[in-house]
């Protein structure tokens, strides 16, 4: 196996190892650390070893080749999973990343983490998620709709509005969700809206779910501040913040606190960063990324300089591990809202939270995205739409609801947000479970 992999150039052999060794990929450590996090707080609520098994095992993990011709009349395989982690209390909800690195830990760890998001949330799901190995910027649109067809195609007989609800993750758009709820509708022969979410509005998506995450976020950073106010941790009147990543979570995030009073003074995106002590200008941030391809204006700053500045509030709203043992020891900010899922590390995590910063753990977080999926889907199960404002609303009432469960047992307990959350969501499931 090594000697044939020798073949390959260093980067190629290097990518292999790094990606498709699941023993070796960032997908494993992903898996590895959801797992840990449910057994220790499990072990805590002194939960037996069977009771931690059915926690941690997927029901079912549904893996399968998919195979589409392409345009110039080859045929193409690509890999594909839909993992369903845990149905007691509804049926499975998550997304479907396409992504070339993905890897069936990735998949499997995503779906558990989505068990405990619906869970923190109050929703009636349990957690499901779906993958395939593809980089879509490769593939012609034809070809992209051939093989998310395929994908529906071969996850039909598992999926509906009552077994598995799929949506749209890294790189898959409500465009393709309409594919791939078009093909599903096809092989059932009727309609059913409500079995895929994050579809375009014309098709039966919910008004509000584009800055839904974002919105989310801040009603979450909203009901810590009011929290801690009543405590003696000292805040500003107008609290600045600085929100890594600029893209749907990061963009809306940033507008929709700096509309209620928020000053973000950085914000940054894969290329570089804008700081301004005075509040950074989002329009001219996302004029320039869309005309230049870069947020930058003014004084610039890198990713390291934002994660390190000292502000009251940092969001790091990327991508994964963003936060870890190389720059952990400068991050200043007291107050971290992980809007990406698991932006920090472990080691990053556990480090902080020694240091008294108090961090707002992705399952609350960013549930805003899976809390409007869920009233697309209560739209679609009943044929009636609410306007944006009661969506909104509703949101918010959901949001707070379950901020106050997490902070609760916090208190309660003496723990971390992060490990409370974990567990109200493993009472709210094992309760469900017979
Ligand atoms: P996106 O692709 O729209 O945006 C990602 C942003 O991160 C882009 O601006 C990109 O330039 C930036 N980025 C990438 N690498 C970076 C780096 N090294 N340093 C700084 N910035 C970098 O993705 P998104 O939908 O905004 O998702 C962001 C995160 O939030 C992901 O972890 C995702 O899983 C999570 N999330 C998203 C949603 C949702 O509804 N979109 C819901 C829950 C969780």
């Amino acid at each position: 196996m090594r000697d044939g992999l020798k073949k390959y150039n260093s980067y190629n052999y290097y990518k292999f190892y790094k990606y498709y060794n699941p023993m070796d990929s960032p997908g494993k450590k992903m898996l590895e650390s959801a797992q840990a996090l449910i057994t220790k707080t499990a072990e805590g609520m002194k939960l037996n070893r069977e009771m931690i098994n059915r926690l941690i095992e997927p029901e079912f993990a549904h893996e399968f080749a998919l195979t589409i011709t392409m345009d110039n009349g080859s045929k193409k395989v690509f890999k594909g999973w839909r993992i369903q982690h845990n149905s007691a209390l509804g049926p499975y909800k998550g997304g479907i990343r396409f992504h070339p690195e993905t890897v069936r830990e990735e998949v499997q760890a995503l779906a558990t983490l989505m068990s405990i998001k619906c869970a923190v949330a109050g929703l009636p799901y349990g957690g499901g998620k779906g993958g395939i190995v593809v980089d879509p910027k490769k593939l012609s649109k034809i070809e992209l709709e051939r093989l998310s067809r395929a994908f529906a195609a071969r996850i039909a007989h598992v999926i509906g509005e009552d077994i598995d609800v799929p949506a749209p993750d890294v790189n898959t758009t409500p465009e393709i969700m309409s594919w791939m709820l078009d093909e599903y509708q096809k092989i059932i022969g009727k309609k059913s809206p409500a079995t895929f979410t994050g579809k375009p509005v014309s098709m039966g998506g919910s008004l509000g779910r584009t800055e839904a995450t974002g919105r989310g976020g801040l009603f979450a950073l909203q009901s810590l501040l009011s929290k801690l106010r009543t405590t003696n941790y000292k805040l500003p009147t107008n609290p600045t913040v600085a929100v890594q990543g600029f893209g749907n979570v990061g963009y809306y995030f940033a507008k929709l606190a700096t509309n209620v009073g928020f000053k973000v003074v950085a914000i940054s995106d894969s290329r570089s960063g804008v700081y301004d002590k005075n509040g950074v200008d989002l329009d001219r941030a996302l004029k320039n990324k869309k005309e230049k391809g870069t947020v930058s204006y003014g004084k610039t700053i890198t990713n390291e300089e934002l994660l390190e500045l000292d502000v009251d509030v940092l969001v790091p709203a990327a991508l994964e591990n963003m936060v870890n043992e190389k720059n952990m020891t400068k991050i200043k900010a007291g107050i971290i809202v992980e809007m990406a899922n698991g932006p920090l590390t472990k080691e990053a995590y556990e480090y902080l939270a020694k240091k008294d910063k108090v961090i707002v753990p992705d399952v609350l977080a960013n549930s805003g995205g899976v809390i409007v999926s869920y009233l697309e889907w209560v739209q679609g199960k009943a044929g009636f739409w609410w306007s944006e404002k009661e969506v909104n609303n509703k949101l918010k009432v959901m949001m707070e609801r379950a901020f106050e469960a997490d902070w609760k047992k916090s208190v309660e307990k003496k723990i971390p947000l992060k490990q409370a959350a974990f567990e109200v969501a493993i009472e709210r499931i094992t309760s469900a479970m017979v």
